[in-house]
């Protein structure tokens, strides 16, 4: 890996960070809080939120075995996407490069940083060439995006592939692991010692059911860590968002109980659309959405919307022709899915 320093942009290593008034006080006892004009009446909401966010923290190192240090909290992985652009990509300079298709919000992130976002197409299998990937890179490529399992295709990037990324690319290498707890594969986030330049995304929009919460995580060296805590905005989680996260730590056989339903209602969910007349074919999946391909996916769609079943249309997505994206639901919304697609004419 090229050095961190060579690699960040240097106003971000140059940056004053702004210094909130808890950053300044901390660890002796105090019980009157008069330094950062908050009204001192409507306790707990009065109170500005724990900028680092230790205590969430500490809980999320415990379940998923990454150091504290190693951790970034964020307003949905979506916050980290764009720090990734704001702490390594100098606009109208540098570029990145991202497997293509991929979750849109890479290169939205790119555009409005202005920066230069090179796609590089999936094979048939959707599975990427790391060759390919590292041909598409030059001096000035900062960052490489790869999402896995990936949105929209639903599959897992062969491990290995993703490791030859890894180890020959000079730069950041970002795997976004959204959806990897309904995966069977060793995710990433434990192979931090081995790769500095990896950052993974994980989010508790999916398998931990609170997108409604808008918490995102970044596992990096504590390094790249120290670079989002800089540019972060200083209370960028919110109480709420800390209390709920916690609770839902709290609840791992919950959790637990819904990925075993959702990984049945996935088995049978599949096959059950694969064998619709119309259907032409349906990709394996390691996430809880899968893409299913039709003869005419525009047709099915708006039949869809009209019974008030919403999916994705993705079949203006490139390698996507004629692809409804499908995101596993109840068993009652499955039923219902099934039921209203068999009537399809
Ligand atoms: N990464 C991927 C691959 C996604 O599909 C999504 C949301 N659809 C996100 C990140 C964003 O997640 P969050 O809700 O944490 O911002």
């Amino acid at each position: 890996m090229e050095d961190l320093n060579k690699l960040v942009r240097s106003n971000i290593q140059r940056l004053q960070p702004y210094s909130c008034a808890r950053d300044e006080f901390k660890g002796r006892a105090a019980s009157v809080f008069l330094d950062a004009n908050e009204n001192p009446y409507n306790a707990p909401l009065n109170r500005y939120p724990d900028p680092l966010q230790e205590e969430l923290k500490k809980k999320i190192s415990e379940v998923k075995g990454v150091a504290t240090q190693s951790i970034f909290l964020g307003n949905g992985s979506d916050e980290a996407i764009d720090l990734v652009y704001r702490v390594f990509c100098e606009p109208r300079r540098d570029n990145v490069v991202a497997i293509a298709p991929t979750y849109g919000m890479y290169e939205v992130c790119a555009d409005i940083n202005d920066v230069e976002y090179r796609p590089v197409l999936l094979d048939e299998g959707f599975q990427l060439n790391a060759g390919r990937l590292l041909a598409a890179t030059d001096e000035r490529t900062k960052v490489i995006w790869i999402c896995s399992p990936n949105n929209p295709t639903g599959n897992a990037m062969q491990r290995s592939e993703v490791e030859k990324v890894l180890m020959e690319f000079k730069g950041i290498v970002v795997v976004d692991e959204a959806y990897s707890d309904f995966s069977s594969y060793r995710p990433f986030r434990n192979d931090l010692s081995k790769y500095p330049n990896l950052i993974v995304l994980n989010t508790f929009s999916k398998a931990w059911g609170c997108a409604a919460i808008r918490l995102g995580m970044a596992f990096a060296s504590p390094e790249i860590i120290g670079y989002f805590n800089k540019v972060k905005y200083p209370y960028n989680v919110n109480m709420l968002t800390q209390q709920q996260a916690m609770e839902a730590l709290n609840s791992m056989s919950k959790i637990n109980r819904w990925l075993n339903i959702l990984a049945t209602e996935r088995v049978h969910l599949l096959p059950a659309v694969a064998e619709l007349p119309f259907c032409k074919c349906v990709y394996p999946t390691d996430a809880n959405f899968f893409l299913a391909q039709m003869v005419d996916a525009d047709t099915i769609y708006h039949y869809l919307v009209d019974k008030g079943i919403i999916v994705r249309n993705r079949s203006r997505v490139a390698l996507c022709g004629n692809c409804l994206r499908i995101t596993i639901g109840t068993p009652q919304e499955n039923c219902e899915l099934l039921a209203a697609l068999r009537q399809y004419k």
